[in-house]
């Protein structure tokens, strides 16, 4: 297969060892070749990860790679934490953000503080300024706390009125859904870019509990296929590499205006996927 090439990004999470942080930055290395346009790092849920995903971002900054976009969630944290990791970040020269409301980690208390998204975005729009990039999330099955469908897509386009300009989707395996959103949303008068997070099949019981966690749909005919392909680890990859390119190659007809990928600290799994694309 030899699709056109669109703008590539790519997530990380902030490792917990310093073992695993070398190991991630091989990952880094090994995925130069497709010239990123940036690389985001994740943020634990309620700050859990707060100096890991700020190291992690320091050290990417400062190797001189892709622009770096770290995610920042805002319930369970105070305006003036927020407000200090916004002012660290900008020392280092990060002008992107992905601004998310986040989940309540089980035990924490809401604050007077950020309740949604859109605050966050509004609030690190005044604070930046109008050159900075703030990306939002999107969710093309419908967010799981959603009450309707219409609901969530104008919860959706508020954000980007409040002031981002551009969106990743939560991964999804059926591209229809994906069509819809976008559709819907430039019937909203939406016009920044839609980016599909791509995410790679790798492990089926993980896959499976994430997706039930975060609302994303495995279609049964696919559930089944991984299924019955669990044990054998390198056949499952096989397999998912293919049908995830091949949903690559329909969103790219479709005209979407680039792909963010979920490495999971993998290089492997995204080579796969660009070689049946023919981008290596
Ligand atoms: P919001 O956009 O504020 O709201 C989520 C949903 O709540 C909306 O879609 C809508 O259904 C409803 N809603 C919001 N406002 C309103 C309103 N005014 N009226 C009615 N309904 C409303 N989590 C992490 O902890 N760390 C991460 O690094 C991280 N990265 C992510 C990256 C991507 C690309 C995606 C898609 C998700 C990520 N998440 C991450 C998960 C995210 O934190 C959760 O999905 C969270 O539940 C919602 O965050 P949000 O920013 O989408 O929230």
């Amino acid at each position: 297969m030899s699709v056109t090439r669109v703008p590539l990004s790519c997530e990380f999470f902030p490792t917990a060892t310093p073992e695993g942080a070398e190991k991630l930055a091989a990952v880094r290395r090994d995925l130069a070749v497709f010239q990123f346009e940036y690389f985001s790092v994740t943020y634990g849920a309620g700050g859990s990860t707060r100096d890991r995903t700020m190291n992690l971002v320091a050290r990417m900054c400062a190797e001189n790679g892709p622009p770096v976009m770290p995610h920042l969630t805002c319930v369970a944290s105070t305006e003036a934490e927020i407000r200090t990791l916004l002012d660290d970040y900008r020392a280092l020269g990060v002008n992107r953000l992905m601004a998310l409301r986040g989940d309540m980690p089980s035990g924490a208390f809401e604050n007077a503080g950020f309740t949604t998204a859109t605050q966050l975005v509004s609030y690190v729009r005044q604070l930046w300024g109008e050159d900075a990039r703030i990306c939002v999330a999107a969710y093309p099955e419908v967010h799981p706390r959603a009450r309707t469908p219409a609901e969530d897509l104008h919860a959706f386009r508020e954000k980007v009125m409040a002031g981002a300009t551009d969106a990743v989707t939560q991964y999804f395996y059926n591209a229809d859904a994906y069509l819809h959103f976008r559709d819907d949303a430039q019937a909203l008068g939406v016009e920044i870019a839609l980016v599909p997070g791509i995410m790679p099949i790798s492990n089926f019981v993980q896959l499976s509990r994430f997706s039930d966690a975060c609302g994303a749909e495995i279609p049964r005919w696919l559930r089944k296929r991984l299924e019955a392909l669990q044990d054998d680890i390198p056949a499952l990859c096989d397999f998912g590499a293919d049908i995830v390119a091949q949903m690559c190659e329909r969103l790219i007809a479709e005209g979407v205006p680039a792909l963010h990928f979920y490495s999971m600290n993998r290089a492997d799994l995204i080579r796969e996927i660009c070689k049946r694309l023919g981008w290596c």
